[in-house]
């Protein structure tokens, strides 16, 4: 089965083979049979070989490049998409890979280990557009916007954020209103993942103001439609290989039928959405917290200081003893996130600690990297100081640090039953 992983021409082949090994394990699952985070299971083993090899064959060798250039190769997100990354929890019928949130979780971290870019692609795509229209669309809408972006030939992205308002999702001043059989939308969303590249956006706009975010809907909306624009692509810190750029929409006509879910569903589309996108970003976030460890161990082991490399350094040891505790600790937390959410149970906490564990972790790791290389860690022959800049928007995105720590203890208190 391994050898079948290895040829990405096989993907058919690969997949069902896939599927049959998880098909067995949901079957256990179901029985009640405890889920080990020990070992991984056996597909799950064989995904996280397939990804690791492709990050490290072709990710990493040019992920200095995408982040100076700023442009992700297009040939790799279809490379991912031929090995079902670009689709992976998205059942079989819709043309998805059919695995579990266990198996994204892993993905992503693989992935980001080798280009952070590549990950936030992926995530964007996987769990912020794909996920909210096979959760709350119509098979009509599905067989639209969801089947023809599973191969990695189409991205879709996700606009919930606006200038004036991030963390404060209820308050979107973007309008919908229904005239005749069309909804007419202005407004403009802000900071959009993939939204460069992407063909179709799921887009949070208010129906009825009056009701705040009661009031907001989630719509699908094509480039093509009239009125729909993109601005120009932000110039960032990190993951610079991703798009990121305001979506745009006067007068925007879309017909009736892009309307996912129920009006005034909107804001809980969103919330179960991030729910899910944080065990991805927390994946992207022990990923880079995984290169960086890579980094600082491969460089401390050569690097001689009075007479002997800096791993004979007790310091040194210690900086790398919490580095692999701190990273395995969010490794853990993740996959636990992945598991409740697979089991069908309650994950908003667990998804929110996967991802302030993560994310913190991963910027202290590539913080911790840089020291231990020195001058080396500050200038861009190594990648030590790219992980460090990527590493900081695993904190901003999907929520947060201090909305994941409103969310966990909302969740908390709930649990003690305190008001
Ligand atoms: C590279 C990048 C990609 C992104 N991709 C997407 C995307 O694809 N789709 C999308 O919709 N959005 C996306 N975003 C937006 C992102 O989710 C928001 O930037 C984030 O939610 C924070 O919102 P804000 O920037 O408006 O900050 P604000 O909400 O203005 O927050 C500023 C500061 O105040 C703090 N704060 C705010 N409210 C509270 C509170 N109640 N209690 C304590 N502290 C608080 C915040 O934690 C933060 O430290 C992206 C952003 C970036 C930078």
């Amino acid at each position: 089965m391994t050898i079948i992983f290895r040829s990405i021409a096989a993907r058919g082949i690969r997949l069902i083979a896939l599927q049959r090994v998880c098909k067995r394990r949901f079957a256990s699952a179901t029985l009640g049979a405890p889920i080990s985070i020990i070992d991984l299971p056996e597909t799950h083993l064989m995904l996280r070989d397939t990804c690791r090899n492709f990050a490290e064959n072709e990710l990493k060798p040019v992920a200095a490049a995408v982040d100076k250039n700023h442009q992700f190769p297009p040939e790799l997100v279809r490379k991912m998409g031929q090995l079902g990354l670009m689709a992976i929890a998205i059942p079989e019928k819709y043309g998805g890979t059919g695995l579990d949130y266990l198996a994204y979780s892993i993905a992503m971290e693989e992935i980001s280990r080798g280009d952070a870019s590549a990950g936030v692609i992926m995530s964007a795509h996987n769990t912020l557009y794909l996920a909210p229209i096979v959760d709350n669309g119509t098979e009509e809408q599905i067989k639209e916007f969801v089947v023809p972006f599973t191969t990695g030939e189409r991205v879709g992205c996700f606009g919930l954020s606006e200038p004036g308002n991030g963390s404060d999702a209820g308050a979107a001043s973007t309008t919908a209103k229904l005239v005749g059989d069309e909804y007419v939308v202005n407004g403009t969303k802000a900071w959009i993942t993939n939204g460069h590249e992407a063909e179709t956006a799921v887009v949070f706009a208010t129906t009825e103001k009056a009701r705040k975010h009661k009031g907001i809907s989630a719509f699908v909306i094509p480039k093509s439609a009239p009125g729909f624009s993109i601005g120009k692509k932000e110039d960032k810190l990190g993951i610079r290989g991703s798009s990121t750029v305001n979506l745009i929409f006067e007068d925007c006509r879309i017909p009736k039928a892009n309307l996912l879910g129920k009006e005034g569903e909107g804001f809980k589309i969103a919330m179960t959405t991030l729910d899910a996108g944080r065990i991805g970003i927390a994946g992207q976030s022990v990923g880079i917290g995984q290169a960086a460890l890579d980094c600082a161990v491969e460089y401390a082991s050569k690097r001689l200081a009075f007479g002997a490399p800096l791993t004979k350094l007790q310091a040194i040891q210690m900086k790398l003893a919490d580095m692999a505790l701190k990273l395995e600790a969010s490794r853990l937390l993740m996959y636990r996130a992945a598991l409740l959410k697979d089991a069908g149970r309650k994950y908003t906490k667990e998804s929110a600690m996967a991802k302030l564990h993560g994310s913190e972790t991963c910027t202290y790791i590539a913080h911790q990297a840089i020291q231990i290389l020195g001058g080396m860690g500050y200038v861009s022959d190594m990648p030590a100081e790219r992980h460090y800049r990527d590493a900081r928007i695993t904190e901003i995105y999907e929520g947060t640090s201090e909305i994941q720590r409103l969310v966990i203890a909302g969740n908390l208190l709930k649990e003690y039953d305190v008001k």
